[in-house]
This record gives C-alpha cells, structure tokens and sequence, in this order.
C-alpha cells in the first residue's frame, strides 16, 4: 500500500498540476492538504475570500474524484509532518517556489520528514525558475534575450487530471463551502471566454485603460487555479498576450535567484528616497489631485485589482515624481491587490522605480501624456473618480473654478518640479 501526501499551496487547481498528477501516480491513497498558516500577515477581506473560494472549488474537484481536500491550520510545516506521520506517508509531493517564505518551508520540510520529499518545480510557471540561464550567470537580467530563450526552448507537456483519488482517514477541518469568482472552474470559464472573444485584439486594446482589453486572469495566475502553461499554449493566437506570461516567468527567474530583491533593491542606484506621510497618504487614498493616479489608485481601492498601464503611472508618480521609497508602495499594493505575487509585485516596482531590470531606469513617466494616450476619452477617470464625472476637461481639473471641481484637490506636486528632482537626486 503506497500512501503519498499532496501538499497544496498556490497551485489550487486539479487540471495540469504536476504536483498533484506526480502525488496521485501509483499510489493507492493520496492526502490531499491544504495547511493554512495563520501567521502569515492577514489579507484584505476580498484577497481572503478568494482564497476561501478557490479551496472550496479544489474541494470540490476532489470530492468529483472520489477523494476531498483536507485542511489544517498551524504551522505548516509542522501539520505536514504531522499529516504525513499519522497517515504513514510513504512519499511528500509539494510545488517548489521562488519567496524566501517558500524556501524556508521547503528546507524546513527536507529536514523534518522522514519519508521521501519531492520538489515539483514545474508547476507555478510555464518554464522552470532557474532551467534557462545565459552562459556563466544563474539568472536573465534582460527580458528580451530571457524572452527569445523562453520561446524557442521546448515546453513540457500538460500532465493528465488523475482519475480517482482516495483519502485514507485522516483529521482535517472541512473545506470553506463558499462559491464566487475565486477557484478552478471559475478560471477556466473565464480564460476559455478570453481566448475566444478577447485575446486576438489583446495587441490593440491592452494598453487603454478604460476598455476591458486584458484578461484579468491575474488572480487565477498567482493561486494556479488556472495552468501558465496550459494558458501559454492555448493563446498561441495572441503572441503579445503570451508574452506577458513570459514576463511573468521572467520576474519569477530573478526572485529565483535573488529572494532579497522582494525587499532590497536589485540594482542599488544610491537612492535617498524622501519621507512624506502627507503624499504617501493622498498617494494612497487617490487623492493626490492628478486624475490618472487617482483613478488608478481608487481602483484598487475599489475592486483589489488596477489596470497595468495605471500600475505602471501610479508607480512612477509614488518614485520618481514624489520620489518616495517603492518598497512602500508594493507593500500598498500587497495588502490591496487580489493578485498581489511577490515576484510580479517586487520586480515590477523595482523595473518602475528604475532600481530593477529596466534598461532605461531613469525614466519618467509622465500622466498627463499616459492619460492623453491611454485614457483619450477620459472615461477611466469618469468612473473612478466621481467628482470629475461630469466636467469637461476631467484631465486637468486644476484650470476649473472650485465650485466645478467638486471638492477633488488641487496638485500635490507640480509634475515638473517632481520630474527634475527625481532626476537630480539620481544624478
Ligand atoms: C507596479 C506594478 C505592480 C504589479 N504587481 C503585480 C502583482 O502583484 N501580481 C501580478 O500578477 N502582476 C502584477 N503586475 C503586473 C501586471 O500589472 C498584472 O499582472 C496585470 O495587470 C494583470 O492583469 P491581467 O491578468 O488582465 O493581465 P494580462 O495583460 O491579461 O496578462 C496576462 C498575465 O500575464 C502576466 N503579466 C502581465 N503583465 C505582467 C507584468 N508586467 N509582469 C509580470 N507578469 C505580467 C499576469 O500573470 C497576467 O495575468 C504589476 C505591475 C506593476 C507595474
């Protein structure tokens, strides 16, 4: 009797999930578990109902298989242990991944177990963190020679859903019974939809920010209710939008190989960032009395999520305009955004803030051209910012009279002014 424990983490789907099809081969009973830490910092009310749906889903898919998804809190390492000891596992199957906190858990696991331990590290990405390499050096600091590798190398192949699964008895609390827009199904309903409509006027439309022209499947991404890879070969029409599924794995290579580079900077360009709790505050709330920022800002506020080209403008105002530290502004959006990924999140700011992978770290974006590009209309700050929903020129509020501005705040920052001390600061 061969019994193996499935180690659930971020990788919540039962399609293409290596970890689970590796878990589930041979063996006659398999624990699928899901441990929740409860000492990892507590997430937005929304970040953690996903969670709670995406669990649930897992669940499901498993009762569909004749098996379930038994969850335990604690320490994880120390339930898995304990998991794989009361159920006399003979084999531990978990997906590797790039955080320090993920590193830990994993040493911490090689140690602790007395049964064998496998790594899966093909699970999170489309192409293993670490399998691509220029010569001499452990990790690609230019996308675009990382993204000729990332095309041309061969993909693995999708691995098959197991067909039964069976639990030997086991404690475990029962899984949230919560359905929404988090989870497997949801997922795929979505991505299938995306494909078919969207995807192939992904080039045209993904940079305006008032058209729904992205997928939105980045939370699905950062829990793996849906597969990279799964996703990378079935976009195969739209080049463009599978490319950004390669900036994914790019960000995910770096971390790979820098775990500081969550918090320090990549590249240290002798920055003296500014301490300004009155702009760090209007930069957070949305209103800093720039109206692309503030739309962007509020979106994220509003929905846990923000269009890319506004993560872009919003990130470029909080370093380089107002010139205030990006590691405060990727924990903002950390503790907000539903697919908030610490590879995705650290290295974006880093690349925006010019302290990361850009090869032109010191430009500066400027709103007022972003918002004349991407947001000709003005629609995005229509409707996220109400006061300006029924003006004329919602661009440059600062030229109405107070009574049409609707009590939205003049400039914190004169764009200029910011732009040059930005750039002298840099030297
Ligand atoms: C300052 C900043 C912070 C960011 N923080 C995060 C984060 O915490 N989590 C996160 O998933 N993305 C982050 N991004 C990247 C990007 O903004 C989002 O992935 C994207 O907006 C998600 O929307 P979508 O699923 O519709 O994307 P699509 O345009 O449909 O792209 C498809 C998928 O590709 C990946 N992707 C797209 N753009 C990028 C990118 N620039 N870098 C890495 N992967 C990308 C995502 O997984 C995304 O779901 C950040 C970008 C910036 C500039």
């Amino acid at each position: 009797m061969t019994t193996t424990v499935a180690v659930f983490t971020r990788d919540l789907r039962v399609r293409d999930n290596p970890m689970l099809a590796a878990a589930a081969r041979g063996a006659d009973q398999v624990v699928p578990l899901f441990v929740r830490d409860g000492k990892v910092a507590a997430f937005s009310a929304r970040r953690t109902r996903f969670l709670d749906e995406s669990l649930s889903d897992v669940d499901a898919s498993l009762r569909h298989l004749g098996g379930r998804l038994v969850l335990r809190e604690g320490d994880p390492v120390e339930e898995v242990c304990r998991v794989a000891g009361e159920v006399g596992a003979d084999r531990v199957h978990i997906a590797g991944d790039v955080s320090a906190y993920a590193r830990t858990r994993e040493e911490r696991l090689r140690s602790g177990l007395t049964c064998e331990f496998v790594v899966h590290d093909d699970v999170h990405t489309v192409v293993p963190p670490g399998l691509l390499t220029p010569s001499g050096k452990d990790h690609f600091a230019v996308f675009s020679a990382y993204h000729r590798q990332w095309d041309a190398h061969g993909w693995r192949q999708a691995v098959p859903t197991p067909r039964r699964i069976e639990v030997p008895k086991v404690k475990g609390r029962k899984a949230p019974s919560v359905r929404g827009e988090g989870g497997e199904s949801a997922a795929r309903r979505r991505m299938t939809s995306w494909l078919r409509t969207n995807a192939e006027s992904y080039t045209d439309n993904h940079d305006m920010v008032a058209v729904d022209g992205t997928s939105r499947l980045s939370p699905y991404l950062h829990l793996g209710c849906l597969s990279a890879l799964e996703l990378a070969r079935r976009g195969d029409k739209a080049p463009d939008f599978v490319r950004q599924l390669a900036w994914r794995d790019f960000h995910h290579q770096v971390l790979n190989a820098r775990p500081d580079a969550a918090h320090e900077d990549y590249r240290p360009r002798g920055d003296r960032w500014r301490d300004d709790d009155h702009a760090f505050d209007a930069w957070r709330a949305g209103e800093t009395g720039i109206p692309i920022v503030d739309a962007g800002m509020r979106q994220l506020l509003a929905e846990g999520w923000m269009h890319n080209r506004a993560r872009l403008v919003v990130a470029s105002f909080l370093t380089k305009t107002l010139y205030l530290d990006w590691r405060a502004g990727a924990a903002h959006f950390y503790a907000h955004l539903i697919d908030g990924d610490i590879a995705n999140n650290s290295l974006n700011w880093q690349w925006v803030a010019g302290t990361g992978t850009d090869t032109r770290p010191n430009r500066v974006l400027n709103p007022m051209r972003q918002a004349e590009r991407f947001d000709p209309r003005d629609d995005y700050v229509r409707r996220y910012v109400p006061e300006l929903s029924g003006v004329d020129d919602a661009r440059r509020p600062w030229t109405l009279s107070t009574k049409a501005r609707n009590g939205y705040p003049l400039p914190i920052v004169d764009l200029a002014e910011g732009r040059a001390r930005f750039l002298a600061a840099r030297g």
